[in-house]
């Protein structure tokens, strides 16, 4: 395969990158059967980065077939949890050696500003494969009492072969958040990035080796989704898919298992989540996180809060408030001292938002702030801002996935709850009040599978991350993730006498 070299001299990093751009199945670097690439476009310029092999259904096949093997013979019941904690240590030692070239690969493929790829997308990555590595030798069962002369016992066992399907908005941590608990529990991968930003998953296969996985531990297929993504939801010998991306597209995988083998499947799916600002809040405190929570990875979250519900007492107030704050957001080249915010990661995703932001105004909603397309090159979005929208416009029902906010009156608790839980999704929403009664007992009232209050965007790697609804299905992180990778045995064992 050919090799991707880049060097980058910015104020904030200089140094080279090197690695081989083909796929990462067992244990060696190979061209795609069929030989065919993906371009690679940076979106701050819309120019070629490099080009990365297309993976086929051909290669899905030699993929698990390397797994099933590593399975059955080195990896699965063969390496004890305390190795696999020292082989998955010896990554995230290797990944914290290369922080900073980890982070400008994704800052240059993404457009994500460097500092935000540095502090949270490599940051937490390194520490979810640490966390793991931490469970690695922590896997229990139960003994459970029947009748006398019988002894049960539970073995929490690896599943053996599961496919994992990833996004591009945060490349990196999402093949943490699902690389992490796959292998601390001994199962072997096939992971698919996305065709759009696969970069750091690539360097991250020679991390990988080095760190000493056995040949097939982890493979890694890029390609499109339509090819090696559904060639991985529909494949007999992968036992359970982890996808994390577009509802729809989740539609699709589960079919996909439904009509084949019926692997086990998780999904973590897009948002709408609302950010609920009471009268009581500290409103200076509730912009600046309003804004973090539409705004951060330029709107390109699935926790989002991209409906921002203010009660009527303080609108006018939080508006300008809300206003100043969007304006005052930098935006540029990801690897600028002082940006904030980067470029959107595609043409698709630039002209998607583009069309979310024509519908909003077609459909009668009013740009307060923002609304059109920053300088002439590039995939750059104003962060914007609509106001007098109603509750059946696109705009606020649909995930736009972008720097986009709907600001939204409301009267009292039970109108904000009725309001935010009118959705066909349900990630994660936002309360800020300062009367801990009234905070707690709305973010009860929420559907959603995780409530914040008096802040936003809080993820850790320790806690239990997905969606209610259509959000998607099981949880991500945290001691909940072990589950999504472990069958349960139960062992019955008769030391008394025939006794049926
Ligand atoms: P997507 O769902 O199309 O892609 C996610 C992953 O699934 C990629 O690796 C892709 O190659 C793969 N994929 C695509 N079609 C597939 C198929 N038929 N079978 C198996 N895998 C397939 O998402 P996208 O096109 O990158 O973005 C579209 C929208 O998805 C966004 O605008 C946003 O609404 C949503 N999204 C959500 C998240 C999230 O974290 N929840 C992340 C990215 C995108």
């Amino acid at each position: 395969p050919d090799t991707f070299t880049h060097t980058f001299d910015t104020p904030l990093f200089k140094g080279k990158t090197s690695f081989s751009t083909g796929l990462y199945i067992d244990g060696k670097w190979v061209d795609g059967v069929k030989g065919t690439t993906i371009d690679v476009v940076n979106p701050s310029t819309g120019k070629l980065i490099t080009k990365i092999s297309a993976g086929t259904k051909e290669d899905v096949d030699l993929a698990v077939a390397a797994a099933q093997k590593a399975f059955d013979t080195t990896w699965g019941l063969e390496t004890p949890g305390t190795k696999r904690a020292e082989l998955m240590n010896n990554l995230g030692n290797l990944m914290q050696k290369h922080h900073d070239e980890l982070s400008a690969l994704e800052a240059l493929d993404n457009g994500k500003t460097f500092f935000w790829a540095k502090n949270v997308d490599v940051a937490d990555s390194i520490g979810c494969i640490k966390y793991y590595a931490g469970w690695a030798d922590k896997i229990q069962g139960k003994t459970i009492e029947t009748t006398n002369g019988k002894l049960t016992y539970t073995r929490h066992e690896p599943i053996g072969v599961v496919g994992q399907i990833i996004p591009w908005n945060f490349p990196l941590l999402m093949m943490a958040w699902k690389i992490g608990p796959a292998l601390a529990t001994g199962n072997c991968i096939i992971l698919k990035p996305s065709e759009f930003t696969a970069l750091t998953a690539i360097r991250m296969a020679e991390l990988i080796h080095e760190a000493g996985f056995p040949p097939g531990v982890v493979n890694i297929v890029t390609g499109y989704g339509s090819t090696v993504g559904q060639a991985i939801s529909e494949h007999p010998h992968i036992e359970k898919v982890a996808f994390t991306g577009s509802t729809v597209v989740g539609r699709k995988i589960m079919a996909a298992a439904a009509q084949t083998n019926l692997k086990n499947v998780t999904l973590e799916l897009g948002g709408k989540s609302p950010n609920i600002i009471f009268d009581d809040a500290d409103i200076d405190q509730a912009v600046k996180f309003a804004s973090h929570g539409i705004f951060w990875n330029q709107g390109q979250a699935c926790s989002a809060g991209s409906r921002i519900f203010v009660q009527e007492t303080i609108y006018d107030k939080f508006l300008q408030k809300f206003t100043e704050k969007a304006k005052s957001l930098k935006i540029g080249d990801p690897f600028g001292v002082d940006t904030y915010q980067g470029p959107q990661v595609s043409q698709q995703q630039f002209d998607r938002i583009m069309g979310y932001i024509s519908s909003g105004k077609e459909q009668g909603a009013t740009v307060h702030y923002g609304g059109k397309r920053e300088g002439t090159e590039g995939y750059f979005i104003q962060p914007t801002i609509f106001t007098n929208t109603k509750p059946d416009m696109k705009i606020v029902q649909e995930e736009i996935f972008g720097p986009v906010g709907v600001v939204i009156k409301f009267k009292d608790d039970a109108d904000v709850i009725r309001q935010a839980n009118n959705s066909e999704y349900g990630l994660a929403a936002a309360v800020f009040s300062k009367n801990i009664d009234r905070a707690l007992q709305v973010s009860h009232k929420l559907k959603a599978g995780t409530a914040w209050v008096n802040c936003v965007n809080q993820v850790h790697f320790q806690v239990p991350f997905g969606g209610y609804k259509q959000s998607g299905i099981g949880r991500e992180l945290g001691e909940y993730a072990l589950d999504n990778y472990t069958a349960i045995k139960a062992v019955q064992i008769n030391f008394g006498g025939f006794d049926v």
